[in-house]
């Protein structure tokens, strides 16, 4: 139960004064992601990004548009609209010694602005100056305060993120109720780093960041923006050390084999193993031989060979007699996948099912009896997998491929099914070290640095999109020559309908050069016809693909030689790396053409060189991070709510190793967050809604 004391920060938002439900509804939109609810703590955690300073004052002459000043000027005359004027504004002409300002009001009623601002008065006002035909306006000031007033009010004042609808001072007023509803809590850092790191109470903390006295304290390198972010920190590696600790605790089994299946399949690649490749092997080889349970996540590069990695570990764990599940995050993969590993299984004496939602009837029923009786070693496929009507004689050993959007508790589910099964999850996704942890805190790491021998670069290049009919009659010649062509049209407006028709119509463009030649594949087909279309291009019935970014995530046609993306400004830099390994996976040299539409963005410019630079998924994901935070990194862009809330990793990351080593030291001494500190723990978990993790102390 989470501790009473936190009662008044987990209230719904509508108990504090000014929030009825339409303020409520936009805070909703702003503050969580969808589906979630909205508690008086996410007004707390909602930091400002910025702060009024109305102790500098500026003269009108010389106050510049765009940003907000403060004038100090006295009231000269009012001007109200006409009865005739329908929808004029009420205007407020005010001076200072360098010049005359309106102060612009829309639907005012004449006696309140009389009201508030006497002709005569000296008053201070701040805002947005206009310059329009050499006159200055102020509309709708936020701040308005005679002398007198002034001397009262607070002059310093944070700005907040809005949306829509919502003012800054509906805003605070809300995040000022939530402040004065923070209670004492008892510390739960360890003393030694709050000491080291001098961090004030989380409760000074906030209260400093909401009510900032100069800019020096919204600084991210400031104590309270810290100590937050250390506090976010820690509950995110307590959970993550929390659900190692419930994994870990049920002791696994031992796998071991004779190495007769890994020896054949060996023998029936068409290629030697990279270093890197029998360095992962050997690693989760040994997890799997430990009686411990395997917790690793297989960090690689796309392209950088994980498949065949993961298949050596279904090999062993068929010596051990106990089956495998490979879980695919699409139709499209689970089936490529099927279909790479069916003759390498085939040969090492490995059976292999496919198992997807698209099976029904009696093909459904056979599977799952061949899963159920244990004939099937290895079975390939969807979210499908985990349904409650697939039973598995012995599942041993989980891997989940390309799947960096499962969550930890995600993983644990999927580690429910048979009897603790090992778990190996491979990402393709090169995220930062400090995101790793982040995210997968709690597995052991492998990684596959560089890319197979043999492997040629990929000559990248950058162009207006008027150079279309260039690329276009380029493309001509590549086809001619054999070439296999990706055509990448962007997401428009996020909506999956005008996304197809860019696609749709980029196709039907590139038909009347190419004709049948040209096929598409997009998000709202049914899976058959995606899977026909694939199978066209990756035969070679087709030579150009138009597609939305369905393919983004690991499809593998090694002929194809040459990807052209459109919009290339809108693409992350993450997603562009993903694209573009696509390419690049046989025997030809490649290309990758990003067409962009000017003028471009300074981020956009930046990123179309990165990728000119280099192909080192690593180094992306590092720029990547240094560029626009760590949202989308992990996949959360959807929600478009970043991972974390109060920590910044670009400025933060150095607290993350603390935090983690904190949080197996605490583990290590208190399990079962008994003692006192583990108690403050505890509410600290559930201030950061992991109320999951709580539970794993319960079960565990
Ligand atoms: P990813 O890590 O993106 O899943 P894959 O496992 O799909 O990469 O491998 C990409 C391509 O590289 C495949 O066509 C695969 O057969 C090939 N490949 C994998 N390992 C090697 C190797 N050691 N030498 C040569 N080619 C390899
Ligand atoms: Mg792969």
């Amino acid at each position: 139960m989470r501790p009473s004391l936190l009662d008044p920060l987990f209230a719904a938002v509508t108990t504090l004064d000014g929030v009825g439900p339409k303020v409520a509804g936009l805070l909703q939109t702003l503050l969580v992601r969808p589906g979630q609810s909205l508690r008086v703590r996410d007004l707390l955690f909602h930091l400002p990004s910025g702060l009024i300073d109305r102790r500098r004052r500026e003269e009108i002459l010389s106050a510049g548009q765009s940003s907000i000043v403060t004038l100090t000027v006295r009231i000269d005359r009012h001007v109200a609209p006409g009865r005739a004027q329908a929808g004029a504004p009420y205007r407020v002409y005010a001076q200072d010694d360098t010049g005359e300002i309106a102060l612009t009001y829309f639907r005012a009623k004449s006696a309140w602005m009389e009201n508030l601002f006497p002709i005569g008065e000296t008053m201070l006002v701040s805002g947005k100056v206009e310059w329009f035909n050499g006159r200055a306006q102020m509309v709708h000031p936020d701040f308005v305060a005679t002398l007198a007033e002034a001397e009262t009010l607070s002059l310093v004042e944070p700005i907040y993120p809005l949306t829509a609808g919502l003012s800054g001072k509906v805003l605070r007023r809300a995040i000022g109720q939530a402040l004065e509803r923070m209670p004492d809590v008892a510390e739960w850092i360890e003393p030694s780093v709050v000491r080291r790191q001098t961090f004030p109470s989380l409760k000074a903390s906030l209260a400093r960041l909401h009510d900032p006295a100069d800019a020096v304290d919204l600084d991210p390198a400031s104590p309270p923006a810290r100590r937050l972010a250390y506090d976010e920190f820690l509950a995110n590696q307590l959970a993550l050390a929390l659900a190692r600790q419930t994994m870990k605790g049920r002791s696994g089994r031992a796998l071991r084999g004779d190495g007769t299946r890994l020896a054949a399949l060996k023998k029936a690649l068409p290629f030697t193993l990279t270093e890197g490749q029998t360095g992962a092997i050997g690693e989760i080889l040994a997890d799997m031989e430990s009686p411990e349970r395997m917790l690793r996540l297989l960090q690689g590069d796309v392209g950088a060979g994980k498949t065949v990695v993961a298949l050596m570990a279904i090999a062993r764990a068929a010596e051990a007699g106990v089956q495998s599940v490979l879980l695919a995050p699409t139709e499209i993969l689970a089936r490529q996948h099927a279909a790479g590993l069916a003759e390498l299984c085939a040969r090492a004496g490995i059976t292999l099912d496919l198992l997807t939602g698209r099976d029904t009837g009696r093909k459904r029923a056979e599977k799952l009896e061949r899963i159920g009786s244990g004939e099937t070693n290895v079975v390939v496929g969807t979210h499908a997998l985990f349904q409650d009507s697939v039973a598995y004689r012995d599942l041993g050993l989980v891997i989940v491929d390309e799947q960096h959007r499962f969550g930890v508790h995600q993983r644990l589910q999927l580690a429910e099914k048979g009897d603790r099964p090992d778990l190996l999850v491979m990402t393709a996704t090169p995220i930062p070290r400090t995101l790793v942890l982040a995210a997968f805190g709690d597995m052991d790491v492998s990684r596959l640095a560089g890319k197979p021998a043999g492997r040629k670069p990929i000559a990248t290049v950058a162009l207006a999109e008027e150079r279309l009919p260039d690329i276009v009659q380029r493309i001509g010649s590549a086809i001619e020559a054999g070439d296999r062509v990706y055509w990448v049209c962007p997401l428009v407006e996020e909506s999956e309908k005008s996304d197809l028709t860019a696609a749709e119509e980029r196709a039907s463009v590139l038909r009347q050069f190419f004709g049948d030649r040209v096929g598409l594949v997009h998000g709202r087909m049914k899976g058959e016809e995606k899977d026909a279309a694939m199978a066209a291009f990756k035969e070679g019935r087709t030579a150009i693909i138009v597609a939305t970014t369905v393919i983004e995530v690991g499809v593998d046609v090694p002929d194809a030689s040459i990807i052209v993306i459109e919009h290339a400004e809108r693409f992350g830099l993450s997603q562009l790396h993903q694209l573009r390994g696509r390419v690049g996976r046989g025997e030809k040299p490649s290309a990758c053409v990003l067409l962009y539409r000017p003028p471009l963005g300074e981020t956009a410019t930046a990123r179309l060189k990165i990728m000119r630079e280099t192909e080192d998924g690593f180094r992306i994901a590092e720029e990547d991070l240094k560029l626009r935070g760590e949202g989308d990194l992990l996949g959360t862009q959807q929600s478009g709510m970043p991972f974390f809330r109060l920590a910044r990793l670009e400025h933060h990351a150095d607290l993350m190793e603390v935090a983690r080593d904190d949080a197996r030291l605490i583990l290590a001494t208190d399990p079962a967050l008994t003692s006192d500190r583990g108690q403050a723990l505890r509410t600290l978990l559930y201030l950061f809604g992991k109320d999951e993790a709580i539970r794993l102390l319960r079960s565990g």
